[in-house]
């Protein structure tokens, strides 16, 4: 016997979703979703299971994440009942019940406590940088320590159990039998699908956004690469501080785009942002924009003078690290890219 939740409609609301019980099951949006297949159909069965609140069949979907948000299923909706953004709440609650440390969902539901989040950090950056008697070279120090400490905590403490939770709610949790020689052999499928996004190519709708968002992936997986690892304020080859300088400029080019289109708000996509939408393109263009004008002002002989540019950018670069990345909009992009990997060793 299935347990029906009629509360969970309420819920998703505070992720963003509007009133979808106005949906009558036409299946116009499945129709129309260039995205949807016999094996795979959205977004209706997703309105179902929503109207329904039937969790652990959302859980244990991938459907969600198959969604790439064209738009095209509201613009059809007769109903207005916007399965477009609804497919976004349900990837908004997912990645809160993925998150074992719970707070994920809080952030996402609380802009105060996001705020105070974001808050709590400047102040702890600005108390470490007055501990450092405002010393330019060990702020320096220790922020370059800090990325490297961050990238694996992140990734080692939150990001890589909650994908072992994703992996439970969606392929043990079912009983799913997949061979282990499967996980291998799809991990090109992963890899493929994290650096291009090659999926959203088949949305009709989507062929621009995808190309941004392919530079924007470039752009901020070769910042961090040659902020990190290569040591870009520091460094004195040419080819190391250009790249880096090219990087930063196509995130903020990219960005300073996305931030406009959700002020126009002329396409479906753009047309609804949660907080967690405009503080993910707002700090990629802070990050692109401060990390652009250090190195500026770092090649022109005035950071010395300016030391507060750096303490900004750091400040920019711990929210973004220990808030957005872990749990806001980021981890989106690597439960899209696992989701597509499990599609494929399911099948
Ligand atoms: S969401 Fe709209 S288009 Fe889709 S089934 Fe419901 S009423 Fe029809
Ligand atoms: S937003 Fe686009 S990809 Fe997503 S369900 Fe609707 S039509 Fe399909």
């Amino acid at each position: 016997m299935v347990a029906i939740n009629t509360g969970f409609g309420k819920e998703l609301k505070k992720y963003g979703a509007f009133d979808f019980n106005t949906c009558y099951n036409c299946g116009n949006c499945t129709a129309v979703c260039s995205l949807s297949t016999e094996e795979d159909s959205f977004p209706r069965e997703m309105l179902r299971f929503s109207v329904l609140g039937l969790e652990d069949d959302i859980k244990s979907s991938l459907k969600p994440w198959l969604c790439y948000y064209c738009g095209e299923c509201s613009t059809h909706c007769p109903q207005e009942a916007n399965p477009g953004e609804l497919m976004m709440s349900l990837r908004r609650w997912l990645t809160s019940e993925y998150d074992w440390t719970k707070l994920s969902g809080l952030l996402y539901k609380s802009l105060s406590l996001t705020i105070i989040a974001f808050i709590i950090s400047a102040i702890g950056v600005i108390i470490f940088s007055v501990s450092k008697n405002f010393n330019l070279e060990t702020i320096m120090h220790s922020g370059h320590n800090f990325e490297m400490i961050a990238i694996a905590a992140v990734f080692g403490i939150i990001l890589f159990p909650n994908i072992i939770r994703m992996w439970w709610f969606i392929i043990f949790k079912p009983n799913i039998r997949v061979p282990v020689s499967k996980y291998f052999s799809g991990l090109w499928e992963l890899l493929l699908q994290m650096f291009t996004q090659k999926r959203a190519l088949d949305c009709d709708e989507n062929r621009f956004r995808w190309f941004e968002h392919f530079i924007l992936v470039i752009g901020y997986l070769g910042l961090l690469f040659t902020t990190v690892f290569l040591d870009w304020f520091s460094s004195k080859n040419l080819s190391i501080i250009v790249l880096g300088y090219v990087m930063s400029i196509a995130i903020f080019i990219v960005t300073i785009d996305f931030v406009s289109s959700r002020i126009k708000k002329m396409k479906e996509v753009s047309k609804y942002s949660q907080p967690s939408d405009w503080m993910f393109v707002i700090w990629l263009l802070l990050i692109g924009l401060t990390a652009f004008a250090v190195r500026l002002f770092i090649d022109t002989g005035l950071l010395e003078r300016n030391i507060w540019l750096y303490i900004v950018h750091l400040i920019v670069l711990v929210q973004w690290a220990l808030i957005i990345v872990p749990f806001g909009k980021w981890p989106h992009f690597l439960y899209r890219s696992f989701a597509m990997y499990f599609a494929k060793i399911k099948r």
